[in-house]
């Protein structure tokens, strides 16, 4: 894809977005990061407080093996390059929702170091994005400012709870881009089992860098908009703020480095506070935790256990069953439709099962609220009456008035069309009578078929209304053909 069907257009000519994006990712664990109280979603506030995550004193970090594990199988599985040493530091810095007074956290060396990922973008193009690094650290507490006029309270049950930020390098272009780069992050996450990435859970958040340039110029002072949580919101925060920076820049002004908010209900980000600089935390090697090692052999058995990804699914989907790489693309983006599909493609034609899965199902279940997991009609259902299209006892049209009815009831595609008959007319003989009448009935638009066979549409139509849409259209094409002299 050319860059410059990026560009935005200003008041003194074209600029370039610039975007890199830090995601932060809660590691599935029943354990926090340097403690073993648990880290239920949902839970009663400070009921999963250990007195390591309260920073008592005395208390000692001890490492949780199973995030190093994850953030292992997510640096592979982002393709990325493994560090076997790696060091905890301590990031200082006062929030009332920071115990410690630091976060303990990855900087000079941390587990994961460089890769890249593919997006998939609009049309079936894809675009790498690079990756700088992934590392482990402890999320914060959580202040709560509107449950008393005057105090504020906190909540510890996510302090010191598993987090891996993921860095990108600063590759997007777009709005779109970006949000092809979550869905991707997202989707390899998930596949990986390493996060759950609920975004509306705050499993899954993303700090976006945004900065703007004239095309070819150096790269332009960025902004950071903290923890947007949604695909939606990531989308509107970069449109906003890079529209914000190109006026200020217009106007002469020049973009401050600071960190700013999204307010979802404004669709606006204004400043939070003016952007630290990495010296500015006083990063040193936390003296409670020696360097992480880990062995060649740990992370060779993880890559020998890695689950088939995106990707190679998708490149599979196109080998294996003949799909386009764009619904391919769709089918793999979550795992849960990946698999759905291979359930119903067991059943039936695989090409008709790609089509069936991303167009009507899937708009029936978005016009439901449904899901997959919700879904009133089963793999195997969908697969049975895509066989029914297959063998000519449904028209396609039909077909999709039964899958409507087994959406309802949740029948059988069989029980539906034997009850309600609508078996498809493929008895020549039957529509050909048909056809007879219609073109007794309607001489004058026979002659003009004869001048403009495209009106031959017409008559299909008729024969289709006189069969209620039963009558095979292959066999009526080709009855009206013969009849008309076509
Ligand atoms: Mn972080």
């Amino acid at each position: 894809m050319s860059e410059n069907k990026n560009l935005v257009e200003g008041a003194t000519g074209s600029w370039e977005i610039v975007l890199g994006l830090e995601i932060h990712a809660q590691v599935l664990s029943d354990a926090k990061l340097f403690s073993s109280a648990p880290t239920k979603f949902g839970a009663e506030q400070n009921t999963q407080v250990s007195l390591v995550d309260a920073a008592m004193p005395g208390m000692l970090p001890v490492i949780n093996e199973e995030c190093v594990r994850k953030a292992v199988r997510t640096g592979l599985g982002i393709k990325s390059k493994i560090n076997l040493r790696s060091v905890f530091d301590r990031k200082n810095y006062f929030y009332p929702d920071l115990p410690q007074g630091y976060q303990i956290s990855q900087f000079k060396y941390p587990i994961v170091g460089e890769g890249e990922i593919e997006i998939d973008l609009k049309g079936g193009a894809t675009k790498r994005i690079g990756i700088e690094r992934l590392h482990l650290e402890q999320d914060a507490g959580k202040s709560i400012h509107d449950q008393h006029p005057s105090l504020s309270y906190v909540d510890l049950n996510r302090s010191g709870v598993a987090l891996m930020e993921i860095v990108s390098k600063p590759d997007m272009r777009s709005s779109e881009e970006a949000q092809a780069y979550v869905k991707k992050v997202r989707a390899i996450l998930r596949y990986l089992g390493t996060c759950d990435g609920n975004m509306e859970e705050g499993s899954l958040r993303a700090d976006v860098n945004v900065s703007v340039r004239r095309p070819g110029e150096p790269l332009g002072t960025r902004c950071e908009i903290k923890n947007v949580n949604s695909i939606r919101f990531i989308g509107q925060a970069i449109e906003h703020e890079a529209r914000r920076q190109i006026d200020v820049l217009e106007d002469g002004g020049s973009v401050r480095l600071e960190t700013r908010l999204f307010d979802p209900k404004k669709g606006v980000t204004r400043a939070m506070r003016s952007k630290e600089e990495a010296h500015d935390y006083r990063y040193f090697p936390d003296p409670d935790l020696l360097p992480l090692v880990i062995s060649q052999e740990m992370v060779d058995a993880l890559a020998a256990d890695l689950p088939e990804l995106p990707d190679e699914k998708k490149a599979r989907f196109v080998r294996e069953y003949g799909l386009s790489p764009y619904d391919a693309g769709v089918l793999v983006s979550e795992k849960v439709s990946a698999a759905f599909f291979e359930s119903v493609a067991s059943e039936c034609d695989p090409k008709l099962a790609a089509n069936w899965v991303t167009g009507e199902f899937f708009g029936a279940l978005r016009k439901a609220g449904a899901t997959i997991e919700t879904s009133p009609v089963s793999a195997k259902q969908l697969g049975e009456l895509i066989n029914l299209i297959s063998d000519d006892t449904l028209s396609g049209r039909i077909a999709k008035d039964v899958f409507e009815i087994m959406f309802e009831t949740s029948d059988d595609a069989a029980k539906i069309v034997e009850e309600r008959g609508l078996r498809q007319v493929t008895d020549l003989g039957a529509i050909e009578k048909v056809i007879d009448e219609i073109i007794a009935a309607n001489p004058d638009k026979v002659e003009q078929v004869k001048a403009k066979p495209k009106l031959m549409g017409w008559f299909v139509g008729q024969v289709m209304k006189a069969t209620g849409g039963k009558a095979n259209p292959s066999s009526v094409n080709g009855l009206l053909s013969k009849k008309l002299g076509l």
